[in-house]
């Protein structure tokens, strides 16, 4: 140790001491050698071999929290759209329609991003994708789920921060500042990228007449959203938020960039209807017979977005259009205990850790499910209802450490009366 500060000193003169501190070579024998901290050296073999180690242990571009780094895409990688829907089933319950679509759309976007076309060669179309569903049936879900096994950068934003220039709120270009972020500011990555925009029905224009209706968070914002959704070269503030004349861009390309936009649409099954509707006159009633009222959602096209007040452009511009069936009974129930993180499984896991051993009756899972039809919140009333047949036992049990627990219908229904999630849902 002495004798390397020693060369330090020497600043090099000492060059047959001026060894590296890993293999061992002298300064004469490599091309370079990296001085470090306290007489520490490295050579540039040593750090090309180390190099190498962590790319054979994929360890190179990878960031904590799963963003990716510039990994390439290759075709072994390239999951087929039947095996990315397996990987979807794990996770998500039914919605098979939005699956197969998805799981098409990803397969897609990476065959796009393999095959640069040459010249003369056929030129594949973006397809952005439209997830239309109410609240709570697993939109993000859906989206999250297919982060986890995407090798491009991937990010959730929400159209409802999202103003037009000038107007108090976000520019919409912050949305390629957050892909950017989690691509490591590497420009490359981001541009190929995925981006789920939710609550896109929320700039939706308020009201069927155009003219009548600027609104700050309506048709402007669909404007510029439409520009990123062709594919343009983009000006991104890289920390995201309001663009300012001194601040330094980078400049993103978007035509790579696939955008998945999920929104609710409440109230969109009247559009539907009115249009089946005035179709059904022509054709007679044979058509009324077959249609299935219960579940309008199905039977969606892009005019009913249009209807809602999604300008026609930006309609055109998300080719792909699926929806997220209501949850009825039967997948709330399967929600609650079969994904592979299912909520009871959480719980289970929780009381296990504390030696206890938790069970919940059928009848206690019936209740529940009872209650999350009721407040009508899809699978999100399933959690807030859980929380509360749970709470009491979540601060008990620990102490009392009994060998089993069970939850009953008896024992939920009475902590679901005594919890104020009753009189909220009641109100709203
Ligand atoms: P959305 O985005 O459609 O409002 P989310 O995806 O946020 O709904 O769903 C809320 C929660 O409900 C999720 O965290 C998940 O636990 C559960 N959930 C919703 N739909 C499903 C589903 N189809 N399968 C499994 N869990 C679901």
């Amino acid at each position: 140790m002495s004798q390397n500060k020693n060369n330090n000193k020497n600043n090099g003169n000492d060059k047959g001491g001026d060894r590296c501190s890993f293999c061992g070579a002298g300064r004469e024998e490599v091309e370079v050698m990296f001085q470090g901290m306290n007489g520490a050296n490295i050579c540039n073999r040593c750090i090309a071999n180390g190099y190498t180690i962590m790319e054979e242990n994929q360890m190179v571009g990878q960031k904590e929290g799963g963003s990716k780094g510039p990994v390439p895409l290759k075709e072994e990688d390239l999951m087929k759209p039947r095996q990315i829907k397996e990987f979807l089933d794990q996770y998500v319950i039914g919605q098979d329609a939005a699956k197969r679509y998805l799981s098409v759309a990803v397969y897609n976007h990476y065959k796009r991003l393999m095959h640069t076309p040459r010249k003369d060669e056929v030129e594949i179309d973006k397809s952005n994708v439209v997830l239309v569903g109410s609240t709570g049936t697993g939109k993000t879900l859906m989206a999250k789920t297919i982060a986890k096994l995407l090798k491009v950068p991937f990010t959730i934003v929400d159209a409802t921060v999202l103003t037009e220039a000038g107007y108090v709120g976000e520019d919409v270009e912050s949305i390629l500042s957050r892909l950017l972020q989690v691509a490591d500011y590497n420009v490359e990555l981001a541009q190929r990228g995925i981006v789920f925009i939710d609550e896109i029905d929320k700039i939706a224009r308020k009201s069927d007449n155009p003219s009548i209706t600027r609104d700050v968070s309506g048709e402007g914002v669909q404007q510029a959203l439409l520009k990123i959704l062709e594919g343009t070269i983009v000006n991104v503030p890289p920390q995201g938020g309001r663009k300012h004349p001194d601040q330094k861009y980078i400049q993103v390309d978007t035509r790579n960039i696939l955008f998945i936009c999920g929104g609710a649409f409440d109230g969109i099954e009247r559009k539907i209807a009115q249009r089946m509707n005035t179709r059904a006159v022509g054709y007679g009633r044979l058509n009324e017979d077959k249609i299935d009222r219960g579940n309008l959602m199905q039977y969606i096209t892009p005019q009913d977005l249009k209807s809602f007040g999604l300008i026609p452009e930006l309609v055109g511009r998300m080719p792909v259009l699926t929806y997220m069936q209501p949850l009825g009974r039967e997948a709330l129930r399967s929600i609650l205990t079969e994904p592979k993180n299912a909520i009871i499984k959480q719980y289970v896991r929780l009381f296990e850790m504390d030696g206890v051993e938790l069970e919940f009756s059928p009848e206690a899972l019936d209740y529940i499910v009872d209650k999350a039809v009721e407040f009508k919140l899809g699978a999100r009333g399933l959690r807030s209802i859980c929380e509360a047949v749970m709470m009491d036992a979540m601060f008990e049990i620990p102490s009392e450490q009994p060998d089993k627990f069970t939850v009953t219908r008896d024992y939920a229904a009475k902590k679901i009366e005594k919890s104020n999630i009753l009189a909220v849902n009641q109100q709203s």
